[in-house]
């Protein structure tokens, strides 16, 4: 496939010290990733430059760059797990210097007045920015995230990482898949006493497993896949169901107290909400693009069961989730790739092929 190569008159939009790099990313929807040529602007005055180490593959990178949800802009280069070393600072910059070990999740701005920013929610602000996806100034006019190897960031979005850095390329899911699944489960208030039932045991579900377990729960892992019932309990869970297997699923009936749904694809709910006890919670964290199965109304008003979404969570979270995991030696359980396994990687992740996350080494584009 052709190369996708900025124009030289973006180059100059973004500042004299613009920088060339490799990246990963897609024309089209159709088309697979490929290597391509793009910019990032010189670091303004509150601007992080980072070079990324690591990036972990989100099932929702394959969700935007297939044009599955609606919006994508092309070229798309996915990434929302980054990790690496600052290589530069702008002037105005306090939190950060060269050669920090620092992370960048799924947002690279927001409003900062709103409601939502006030409370450290940048991830419900209306203006929210992602990282790749996003509108920007920046060249091409929509931001470019981290199968690339250098991305520049305002230093409020930039997360600083305690483990280490032995561990950084198994930290860098936590950037998505450790807080999507982090915040529910504080936002649920999950501790000792709670039991917890996480459905789909992928990259977010994996996570799920981890931390819930470290916050003192019971911990039931639902899954499609019977090969991944002894793993399961390895990442956490204390009791595992093939959930397909409607005679697993009957002795769980009204025992949980949460669940937090990561799959995604479409499926029945109503299996899962009869596992609920009254007044419990299905937190719907996975984002398939076309609707589940029709709602079974009777389910939830016979037990006042809930029904909740959660979508990944803000910047004091954030950093909250990563010394959390830094304190109880949490990391992602990973495949190392290289970028131009990335193709592959996605046909893998479809098929539930995948323990448990898949992370680019970066130092492969360059190559
Ligand atoms: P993943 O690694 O691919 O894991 C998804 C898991 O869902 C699979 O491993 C599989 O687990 C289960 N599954 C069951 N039936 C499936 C099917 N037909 N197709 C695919 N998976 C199926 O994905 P992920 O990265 O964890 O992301 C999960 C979902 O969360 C995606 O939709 C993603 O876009 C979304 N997401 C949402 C947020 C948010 O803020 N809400 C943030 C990140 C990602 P079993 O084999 O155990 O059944
Ligand atoms: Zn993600």
């Amino acid at each position: 496939m052709q190369a996708w190569r900025v124009r030289a008159t973006m180059v100059n939009t973004l500042g004299d010290d613009a920088m060339t790099i490799t990246a990963f990313g897609a024309l089209a929807g159709d088309q697979p990733l490929a290597s391509m040529t793009i910019t990032r602007r010189a670091p303004g005055p509150h601007d992080v430059q980072i070079e990324i180490a690591y990036c972990g593959v989100c099932h929702s990178d394959l969700h935007q760059v297939r044009a599955e949800w609606a919006g994508t802009k092309y070229p798309c280069v996915p990434g929302h797990e980054i990790v690496g070393r600052v290589s530069a600072v702008g002037a105005e910059v306090s939190r950060f210097q060269v050669a920090d070990l620092v992370g960048v999740g799924c947002i690279v701005d927001s409003c900062q007045h709103c409601d939502d920013c006030a409370v450290g929610l940048e991830n419900y602000c209306n203006h929210m920015v992602g990282t790749y996806n996003g509108p920007t100034t920046d060249a091409p006019g929509h931001t470019l995230g981290g199968y690339s190897q250098r991305i520049v960031v305002h230093e409020r979005f930039v997360l600083r990482i305690t483990h280490p850095e032995a561990q950084l390329a198994a930290v860098a899911p936590l950037l998505c898949a450790g807080i999507t699944t982090y915040s529910p489960l504080r936002h649920w208030k999950v501790g000792p006493g709670h039991r917890v039932g996480v459905v789909g045991i992928g990259g977010l579900g994996h996570m799920g497993l981890k931390l819930a377990h470290a916050m003192g729960a019971h911990v039931v892992a639902f899954t499609t896949s019977e090969s991944k019932r002894a793993a399961a309990l390895a990442l956490g869970a204390h009791e595992v169901v093939v959930s397909r297997n409607a005679e697993e699923m009957t002795p769980f009936a009204r025992s949980l107290d949460l669940i937090l749904n990561t799959v995604a694809a479409p499926h029945d709910l109503d299996p899962f909400f009869q596992l609920l006890k009254r007044d419990a919670t299905m937190a719907l964290v996975g984002a398939p693009a076309t609707p589940h199965a029709a709602l079974q109304v009777f389910s939830l008003i016979m037990k006042r069961r809930r029904l909740a979404g959660s979508l990944i969570g803000g910047i004091p979270e954030t950093q909250e989730m990563l010394n959390f995991c830094a304190e109880h030696d949490i990391v992602a359980d990973i495949e190392l790739i290289r970028a131009d396994q990335i193709n592959d990687a996605y046909a893998r992740m479809l098929k539930g092929d995948v323990q448990y996350r898949f992370v680019i080494d970066s130092a492969s584009l360059a190559r």
